[in-house]
């Protein structure tokens, strides 16, 4: 009830931006050459992930592959007007039919980051067990009471529900990883090992997250991993330097601000605007235009990990 009269809510507000013009002039402003849309997803459904490639290839955008960026920011090619990238968190099994399928279809370039260990081991993907648990009154925990604690602590609590909970696979299998990354359309990042929250992590934690995911995705898949993600959007100094050791070339924030070249020369630290995947769709062409996110008044705050 409660999400469905912020929902309601949230599209009026998105209609309101529509009619004032806002979301035509951010448009405009992309064409210009102004900046680069930098949208995200984690598990949509194939209708609002169609909507979204939809309306940008019906308003002119050309959907570019991320790697591409290491390109425009050496200057290789000229700063592209009207361009947008779509990237995906956790490596969802429903990204299968929900994205990978309509990117063939429409012949656009995505890039799937996964969390390694729920694509080798299966089950579901820790904030599903703690939600879980907390409905069940097996703890006290909130998903978003976890992520404060030490990364120990956290794990220690998430094993003991995996010990007595039995979910389903979230993720991928390795195969299905294996078979969606032959694809010309998808690149494969990481998203660490158990998606913990890295400014949790230890010194030794954070460097396993950032670097065995790294390893295990590029055996799996025999090709360079050079692309990351910040599970939950944290990171720090610390992460920004193991990521420069490892190798990585471009890593992805939840930050919500354009893709400027200015933006870019940082580019361990790339921002996104997230789709809220339960919302309508003039709240969508909202956020992946960004003018949601340039109003002060209102919650910005994913409803994804
Ligand atoms: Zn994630």
């Amino acid at each position: 009830m409660k999400q469905m009269v912020r929902n309601s809510l949230a599209e009026l507000l998105g209609i309101w931006y529509t009619i004032n013009g806002k979301i035509k002039k951010a448009k405009q402003r992309a064409l210009a050459g102004e900046f680069i849309l930098s949208i995200y997803f984690h598990a949509p459904s194939a209708a609002l992930f169609e909507s979204c490639v939809r309306w940008l290839l019906k308003n002119g955008f050309q959907i570019i592959p991320t790697q591409q960026l290491l390109a425009i920011k050496a200057g290789e090619i000229p700063f592209p007007k009207g361009a947008a990238i779509i990237t995906v968190d956790d490596g969802w099994r429903t990204n299968i039919n929900n994205i990978v399928a309509i990117t063939k279809q429409y012949k656009v370039p995505v890039t799937i980051f996964a969390t390694t260990e729920p694509v080798e081991k299966g089950g579901a993907y820790w904030w599903t067990y703690a939600n879980k648990a907390k409905q069940l009154h097996l703890i006290e925990y909130s998903v978003e009471q976890l992520k404060k604690l030490d990364n120990i602590e956290r794990l220690n609590i998430v094993n003991k529900i995996k010990a007595t909970l039995n979910l389903q696979r979230e993720a991928m299998y390795p195969e299905e990883l294996q078979a969606i990354a032959e694809s010309k359309y998808i690149t494969v990042g990481s998203h660490t090992v158990t998606h913990p929250i890295l400014i949790q992590c230890d010194d030794a934690e954070a460097e396993f997250e950032i670097c065995t995911s790294k390893k295990i995705l590029e055996l799996l898949l025999n090709k360079p991993i050079t692309q990351f993600a910040y599970p939950n959007g944290d990171y720090s100094s610390r992460e920004l330097e193991l990521l420069q050791l490892a190798g990585y070339q471009l890593a992805f924030t939840t930050k919500t601000h354009y893709l400027t070249e200015d933006v870019l020369k940082q580019q361990l630290e790339l921002p996104r605007f997230e789709v809220w995947e339960s919302g309508g769709y003039f709240e969508t062409i909202s956020r992946i235009t960004g003018v949601w996110f340039n109003s002060k008044t209102k919650k910005n705050h994913s409803n994804g990990q």
